[in-house]
C-alpha cells in the first residue's frame, strides 16, 4: 500500500514497454491481454507487447489478484501447519479508475477493525497502475460516486492518456519506487500537459449515459417507506447466479472449509461466497437466518446503500456497472437504484 506521495511526471508512450519490461525482471507484471474467448482479462503478462492499452471501460476487475475466488490458507498436519500466504510481489497494469476505489474500501475493510493477514500480504505486495477513463462505457456511472472516471488520491500511480504521452501521477511511496529507479524515462509536465488532462477528463465526463444517484436510493429505503412488495418483487427476479456478486469489485464475503487428505493431513481453504446463493447464511444442527429468498436479495442491496454508509462513510458501489451487465434478472444496482428513488415509491420491481 504505501504510504501517501504526490508528484507528477511525463512518460513517453514509446518509453512504456521498455520501463515495464524492466519491472518485470523485479516481480510478476499482470495486465489487460486477451482471454481464451476473445473477451479481455487480467493476466500475467508473458509478452509486453501483447498488453490491450485502449480496451474498453468495462474490463473485469483485478480483485481476484488480491482477493483470490479461491485461496490455499494453510496445510496442516498432526505435526505442524504450514502457512501458504502469498507474498509475491506484483505489479498490475491498466486498472481502472472505479477498481482503485473498490480496493480503497477492500483495505478498510480487510485492515481496519481485523486484520486480515491473508489479504493484506497480497495488497502490501501489489502495485497498482490505473488509467484515468476517456471513454467510458453506457453502464458506467462512477461519476455520481466520485470513484472515476480519473482520480484525485488513493491510486499508487495513475495515468491519464494524452496520445503520444502519458501524464504520470504518483500517489503513494509504493509507485514512487518504481518510478525512481528508471527516472530518466520519465520527465517533468508542462503546463499544457495538465491542460491537455483537464480536458480529457471534460470531455470524459461528457460522455456518460448514466446518472445514479444512490444518495436518493439510501434516503428512500432509511426515511420512507419502502414496501415489502418491492424487495418480493426483486428476490421474484432473481436467479441466485451469483454473477453480480462474482463480478462486483466490492464483494467481500467468504466461506471458509477444510479439506482433509487423511486422518491426519488437510488443508484449509478459502473461496467466494454470496448472500445471493440458496445456502447464504446455513449452518450445522438446519440454523438458517437467511432461509427466504426475499432476505438474501434484500441483504445485498442493504449492504451497499446502507450498511457500507454506516460503517465507512461511503457506499458498496463503485459504479462499475458490472451487474447490469451480468444480471440475467435486471435487477443490478443501477435499475433498482432508480427505482427506489425518490417519487418513485410506489413502483413495485417488477
Ligand atoms: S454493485 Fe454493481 S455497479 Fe456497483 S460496484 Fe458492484 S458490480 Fe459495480
Ligand atoms: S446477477 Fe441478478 S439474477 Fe444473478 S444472483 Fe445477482 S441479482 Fe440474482
Amino acid at each position: 500500500m504505501g504510504s501517501i506521495y504526490m508528484e507528477s511526471l511525463i512518460l513517453a508512450k514509446s518509453n512504456l514497454s521498455y520501463w515495464l519490461r524492466q519491472l518485470r525482471k523485479e516481480m510478476a507484471l499482470i495486465g489487460p491481454l486477451k482471454g481464451e474467448n476473445n473477451d479481455i482479462v487480467f493476466k500475467t503478462v508473458e509478452n509486453i507487447h501483447e498488453i490491450i492499452l485502449d480496451c474498453p471501460a468495462l474490463i473485469p476487475s483485478p480483485k481476484e489478484f488480491i482477493f483470490p475466488q479461491k485461496e490455499d490458507m494453510f496445510r496442516f498436519s498432526k505435526d505442524k501447519v504450514e502457512n501458504l500466504r502469498n507474498d509475491k510481489k506484483r505489479l498490475i497494469f491498466g486498472v481502472r479508475s472505479c477498481d482503485i476505489s473498490a480496493i480503497i474500501l477492500f483495505d478498510r475493510f480487510y485492515g481496519e477493525k481485523f486484520v486480515d493477514d491473508y489479504y493484506m500480504s497480497r495488497r502490501n505486495n501489489t502495485v497498482f497502475i490505473s488509467i484515468g477513463c476517456n471513454n467510458p462505457d453506457p453502464t458506467c456511472f462512477c461519476i455520481g460516486l466520485g470513484s472515476g472516471p480519473f482520480l484525485s488520491l488513493g491510486f499508487d500511480i495513475q495515468f491519464s492518456d494524452l496520445g503520444d504521452r502519458y501524464l504520470v501521477e504518483i500517489g503513494s511511496t509504493n509507485g514512487m519506487d518504481i518510478v525512481k529507479k528508471f527516472i530518466h524515462l520519465f520527465s517533468q509536465p508542462k503546463k499544457s500537459d495538465y491542460d491537455d488532462q483537464y480536458e480529457a477528463m471534460l470531455s470524459s465526463q461528457a460522455r456518460f449515459e448514466k446518472r445514479i444517484n444512490l444518495e436518493n436510493a439510501r434516503q428512500k429505503i432509511l426515511f420512507e417507506k419502502v414496501d415489502d412488495s418491492f424487495w418480493e418483487g426483486v428476490a421474484k427476479r432473481c436467479f441466485e447466479c451469483g454473477g453480480c456478486v462474482y463480478e462486483c469489485p466490492l464483494c467481500t464475503c467468504f466461506n471458509v472449509i477444510d479439506r482433509k487428505y487423511s486422518e491426519t493431513e488437510g488443508i484449509r481453504i478459502r473461496e467466494w461466497d454470496t448472500c445471493m446463493f440458496r445456502g447464504f447464511t446455513k449452518m450445522a444442527g438446519n440454523i438458517w437466518p437467511a432461509d427466504k429468498k426475499v432476505m438474501r436479495t434484500k441483504r445485498w442491496y442493504f449492504h451497499k446503500l446502507i450498511y457500507y454508509p454506516e460503517q465507512f462513510g461511503k457506499f458498496g458501489c463503485v459504479g462499475c456497472g458490472r451487474c447490469t451487465i451480468t444480471c440475467p434478472g435486471r435487477i443490478d444496482m443501477a435499475t433498482i437504484a432508480y427505482r427506489l428513488k425518490v417519487g418513485e415509491n410506489e413502483r413495485k420491481a417488477d
